[in-house]
């Protein structure tokens, strides 16, 4: 007797491996390490945002109180060969945004970029308070050959752990107490084009009226929970309103397994079932003319150069 599968294949859907057009010496470029875990690096400079590697497993999470893991952190680290960084952008202060954020900012001596929330977690994590960095909404902070652009957006409906940290958070803690706080919606401006971030899926609508952008690196987790309706919307503000011609889903992991085990698996059917966002995202892109194509871990992908187009 065969057991049911505890989470979908999705193996089968095309990946921006081999599909991308190489990076360039004055590229942007951006590597992904799951959920919204990313560095982005143009000239001499890099971001990391949504530093995220420890990944606590599902056992350990219900269990109670979860810290960072520093070992895995490193190793992590280490694969991702970043050995340098320019600040840690925080998108949001959920714990699969913010966990690992602070004590990276810290290792590097770099700023910890956020909300008021996010700095309070940098507190508790032993971050300095000149390291502490707040942003307003639609401020705009420049990184060498890149500048990012911070815009309120608003979390995915169904939110675990709403509400903001008003004090130092010090881990160990239980994964709610990493409240969401502001979230932001981030835009990379760079000479050859602009990247949109969005990890969390929802929209303000109006909001990013006169903003366009080329490739969105969109976050789909949760949105399979959504009704049809609301999907669209989202498709509507984020890729069609802002005309990109790219769209990378992420956010679609199973984030209670170790990165360093790849490839990423997506989240089991006890979270949500991913298929349906995938399929909607690649339907939508092919009613608008939009390559849908997965991350993949590790492997800098220059962004703005594109995807190779099929003859
Ligand atoms: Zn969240």
């Amino acid at each position: 007797m065969t057991t049911a599968p505890d989470r979908p294949d999705i193996t089968h859907y095309a990946s921006v491996e081999g599909r991308w057009n190489p990076a360039k010496d004055d590229s942007l470029t951006v590597s992904f390490y799951g959920t919204s875990s990313m560095l982005i690096k143009a000239g001499k400079s890099s971001l990391l945002v949504d530093g995220f590697f420890s990944r606590p497993a599902a056992n350990k999470l219900l269990d109670g109180p979860i810290a960072p893991e520093p070992t895995v952190i490193d190793a992590c680290l280490d694969r991702a060969g970043i050995d340098r960084l320019d600040g840690v952008v925080v998108v949001h202060s959920h714990y699969d945004h913010a966990f690992d954020s602070p004590l990276i900012a810290r290792k590097f001596g770099v700023p910890l970029i956020g909300s008021a929330s996010t700095a309070n977690i940098g507190r508790g994590y032993g971050v300095s308070e000149d390291l502490l960095r707040t942003v307003a909404d639609g401020e705009a902070l420049s990184f060498g050959d890149f500048e990012v652009t911070f815009i309120e957006t608003l979390h995915c409906p169904g939110d675990v752990s709403p509400g903001t940290i008003d004090e130092p958070l010090v881990p160990p803690a239980t994964f709610e107490k990493w409240h969401s706080a502001e979230c932001y919606t981030l835009l990379v401006r760079h000479d050859t084009g602009c990247v949109l971030i969005q990890a969390s899926a929802n929209f303000v609508p109006g909001k990013l009226d006169g903003i366009t952008a080329d490739v969105v690196y969109l976050g789909i987790g949760m949105l399979g929970k959504q009704d049809q309706t609301f999907r669209e919307l989202y498709w509507q503000h984020l890729v069609r309103n802002t005309k990109a011609r790219s769209v990378i889903p992420v956010h679609w992991d199973d984030f209670m397994t170790p990165l360093l085990d790849g490839p990423l698996l997506p989240q089991p059917y006890l979270m949500e079932d991913v298929v349906p966002s995938i399929d909607f995202a690649l339907e939508q892109g092919k009613r608008d003319g939009v390559t849908v194509l997965l991350p993949t871990l590790w492997t800098p992908l220059a962004p703005l150069e594109g995807p190779v187009l099929d003859s």
